[in-house]
């Protein structure tokens, strides 16, 4: 017997008949004699409809007023869902109950819309459990120290189900999904793409924060803090399956670097269309520019990704980075309007049809030449490498956004993606 924490998704909650199978699925689990505490999202499409409803009203605002508004409003999307997901267990003859963040209490802090977790206190749903019953707690919300209701972020539900898993020391956080596990890159880009079996958690975290949008980055964070066994399934087999061949499915990912694991050089291809390139040409190569350029971007609050500095001719050098794409223009036009007649530069110049491509695998620590093997692959494909940033177990690249299925394409080849998914996680 073990204290199992549950997750399903807003497609897994979509319907009355779908909420129906999940409460099957959560009885079968309590009845093999698990102690279990769920958390669901919103039935899918509601957080959009709530949201879209409030817009409709007044278009975003920055200040905290209408934050708070907001977080009130989307959270009661899991509050419906939990309790309907209580009331189908109850159908099923299983004593459960719903809490809202409030009630458990998930306490965070005030940051509306974006709040972050700070403590939960584990006494209620342990009285509950310990009372043979299931647990149901809302996904994506707390309460902030004045009582408010806040909220986690878009699909934040996955950072509650952790961060309830890591607070009660669960053994397992099963996240069920509508995709049956992570993948060795995009099946829509690569049809040949592989399950993972396992993924060690920094490869997680580098594919989460590149475009794989399985899980919420920040629940992947949470999760290697707290040390979370976490496994991501899918919720679309039939709720009767064998529960060891249920336990045993999707891809589970690991804080040990086993041995099978450090078989793959390479784990995954991860690629985003999310960025866009801005370059600073003709600057003077002199202390403090590179402050003066980022410095600026970063007071407008822009992220900056990936930089590239060039080496200097006649004391001039050009500066580049990457910006996310929904910050392009602004960034140019900062650039251009402050920046540019500041620093002396002769022109800025940005390009927003790039995408960024990476390989990513733990592997990498204790092999050479994998990112020259990458450079080489891309070549022989007649592709060119705008931009490199590279980490201890990822290398990324800037090319041309009309190559990128292309260039994954050809590193899911060229690092065996396509054959060793059992070999890398056995
Ligand atoms: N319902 C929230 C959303 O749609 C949280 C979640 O689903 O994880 O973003
Ligand atoms: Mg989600």
């Amino acid at each position: 017997m073990a204290l199992i924490v549950h997750k399903y998704g807003g497609t897994s909650m979509g319907s009355t008949e779908r909420i129906r199978n999940v409460a099957r699925r959560v009885a079968k689990w309590h009845k093999a004699g698990h102690q279990m505490v769920v958390v669901p999202s919103a039935m899918s499409g509601e957080t959009n409809r709530l949201l879209a409803l409030a817009k409709e009203l007044q278009p975003a605002q920055l200040g905290k007023a209408y934050g708070r508004e907001l977080d009130m409003l989307a959270a009661t999307g899991e509050q419906a869902s939990s309790a309907l997901l209580a009331i189908a267990l109850q159908a099923e003859g299983i004593d459960a109950v719903s809490y809202a963040g409030w009630q458990v209490p998930i306490k965070t802090n005030d940051a509306y819309t974006k709040a972050r977790i700070e403590s939960i206190d584990d006494v209620r749903v342990r009285a509950d459990l310990a009372a043979g019953k299931v647990v149901i707690v809302t996904g994506f919300q707390g309460v902030d120290p004045d009582g408010n209701i806040t909220t986690l972020g878009r699909g934040g539900s996955d950072t509650s189900a952790v961060a309830v898993a890591a607070a009660m020391k669960a053994a397992e956080c099963l996240i069920y999904t509508d995709v049956d596990g992570v993948y060795t890159t995009d099946p829509r880009v690569v049809p040949e793409a592989k399950r993972l079996e396992r993924v060690s958690f920094e490869e997680m975290l580098e594919m989460a924060s590149m475009g794989s949008k399985v899980l919420q980055i920040r629940s992947v964070e949470f999760a290697g803090k707290y040390k979370v066994p976490l496994r991501v399934l899918s919720s679309f087999t039939p709720w009767d399956i064998d529960l060891n061949e249920e336990a045993s499915s999707g891809t589970l990912i690991t804080f040990e670097e086993d041995e099978d694991m450090e078989r793959a050089v390479v784990s995954g291809i991860a690629f985003n269309r999310d960025e866009a390139k801005v370059s600073v040409l003709g600057v003077p190569d002199k202390p403090g520019i590179a402050y003066q350029i980022l410095g600026a971007v970063a007071a407008a609050n822009v992220e900056v990704d990936v930089i590239i500095q060039n080496l200097s001719k006649d004391g001039k050098t050009d500066f580049s980075f990457t910006v996310h794409r929904n910050d392009f223009q602004k960034t140019l036009d900062l650039l251009k309007g402050q920046v540019l007649p500041a620093l002396g530069a002769a022109d800025v110049v940005g390009d927003n049809r790039i995408c960024k491509v990476s390989i990513v695998g733990i592997g990498m620590r204790s092999h050479v030449g994998v990112a020259s093997r990458m450079f080489k692959c891309l070549s022989d494909e007649g592709i060119n490498i705008q931009m490199i940033s590279t980490s201890e177990i990822k290398t990324s690249v800037v090319i041309d956004e009309k190559y990128m299925e292309l260039a994954v394409r050809a590193l899911h080849r060229e690092f065996d993606l396509d054959q060793t998914a059992d070999t890398i996680s056995k």
